[in-house]
């Protein structure tokens, strides 16, 4: 049977991890995609962070000690990294994180890194 991501199509098995979830039985994510899915059921401590794109900046989302960060596809783009930090605090507010606590986890994923 050929294994593949059910949401990015990814077939290198090396990234894929088994999921066991309503009617995806004996399916498998790949490693980013999982990420995703837990960060969008609230699974996984994380905060927001300005992320610098080609562009300009975002905003992103980092794990606690996971190294790097998740890319949003659903973020504003921004003219520069402060516009986007602002954006993120308020986002992390909204999470009932205080600037400590996000500053804490994305210094985790930091040094993870
Ligand atoms: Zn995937």
């Amino acid at each position: 049977m050929v294994q593949f991501c059910i949401k990015c199509g990814e077939k290198d098995p090396s990234k894929l991890i088994p999921i066991e979830e309503g009617v995806f039985t004996n399916s498998h994510m790949c490693r980013g995609c999982a990420d995703r899915a837990l960060l969008l059921r609230g699974e996984m401590e994380f905060a927001f962070t300005a992320v610098t794109t080609e562009t300009g900046a975002t905003v992103g989302a980092a794990v606690k000690d996971e190294p790097g960060y998740c890319k949003l596809s659903n973020m504003p783009e921004f003219e520069t990294y402060q516009e986007a930090q602002d954006y993120a605090d308020e986002l992390n507010a909204k999470l009932r994180l205080t600037t400590l606590d996000a500053w804490k986890i994305v210094a985790s994923s930091m040094r993870n890194q």
